[in-house]
């Protein structure tokens, strides 16, 4: 049997994208064997008499499945931030991060409108970015507006799946008109997804960009830590998780334990000590959760 990937959902079918055609396809049999919802994102297996008449029989397992947009298997987030207007926030970029780490996936720093800098604030940008490289992410700076940056860009996304994530006016969409200025007509659909309010039904779309796809949604609409307990917020920073091999007490949460090689490192300087205070506060922030019964 063959098989394929969803790289769109609408209306009652799925669309299936199998050596470089898209099959219409129903998801009929597949509720009937293993009661999954098929998902934009989904690997599956088909059955298709004609490229309109497809049936999916089977999706494979998961690496991952977000909710909001819809969307499974996502290899990559791209974080995209803006140097200015709105100016760079590292709170909001270290909060998109642990959400990716937090549901295994790879990110991508895009800092977004570089040619609006003046100096001081390019270089502002340029310290940040060499912070979070060193603490093992790529970080690509970028314009829309001069396409400087956009072929540093384009090779990460092949192969992958790719979502663009980040505040609203940062630049997502410029981005993706940039990367596809062929898609000109969906591109227009791509401004009105991006900018659509919270209470209006999100159909996602995987669109082909080089040699991968990427989502016309932008993912993580909510930044809430909703299911990220205490104990699993040091593995979502790279820096202090490899640090904390250093700690005296397994399980130690680098707050006001003894022998702590997380504080230690912040100490040293080694650990940027805003990094550290994020960490502190996202902490307090799930252990001050409401319990949810
Ligand atoms: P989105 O909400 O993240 O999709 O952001 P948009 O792509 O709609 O961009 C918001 C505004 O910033 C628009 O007015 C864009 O023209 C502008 N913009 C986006 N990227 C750049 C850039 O790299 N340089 C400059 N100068 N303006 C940009
Ligand atoms: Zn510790």
């Amino acid at each position: 049997m063959p098989e394929g990937k969803i790289v769109k959902a609408l209306s009652g079918f799925y669309y299936v994208l199998h050596n470089d055609e898209l099959i219409q396809c129903r998801g009929r049999g597949v509720f009937r064997k293993n009661k999954v919802t098929p998902l934009v994102g989904d690997e599956v297996v088909f059955q298709a008499e004609n490229e309109l008449e497809g049936y999916i029989l089977e999706v494979k397992e998961r690496k991952n499945e977000l909710v909001r947009p819809p969307i499974a298997n996502v290899d990559q987030a791209i974080l995209v931030f803006s140097a200015v207007e709105p100016d760079f926030s590292t709170v909001l970029l270290d909060r998109f991060l642990v959400l990716v780490e937090f549901n295994h996936i790879e990110p991508l720093i895009c800092i977004t409108k570089m040619d609006l800098t003046n100096n001081e604030q390019n270089k502002l940008i340029m310290e940040y970015a060499q912070k979070y490289r060193s603490a093992g992410y790529e970080v690509i700076l970028t314009s829309s507006e001069t396409e400087s940056g956009i072929e540093q860009l384009n090779p990460h996304l092949n192969h992958k799946i790719s979502v663009f994530a980040g505040q609203s006016g940062v630049g997502k969409s410029s981005l993706l008109n940039v990367l596809r200025p062929d898609l000109e007509l969906k591109t227009n659909d791509i401004s009105s997804h991006l900018g659509r309010g919270k209470h209006t039904t999100r159909h996602v779309e995987l669109i082909e960009i080089g040699e991968g796809l990427v989502a016309d949604t932008p993912g993580f609409s909510s930044l809430e830590f909703t299911n990220i307990e205490a104990e699993d917020l040091t593995a979502c920073f790279p820096e202090l998780l490899q640090k904390s091999e250093n700690c005296k007490f397994r399980g130690c949460l680098h707050i006001s334990e003894p022998k702590c090689g997380v504080k230690q490192a912040v100490e040293s300087g080694e650990i940027p000590a805003y990094r550290y205070e994020h960490y502190v506060d996202f902490l307090q922030e799930i252990k001050d959760r409401k319990p949810r019964y």
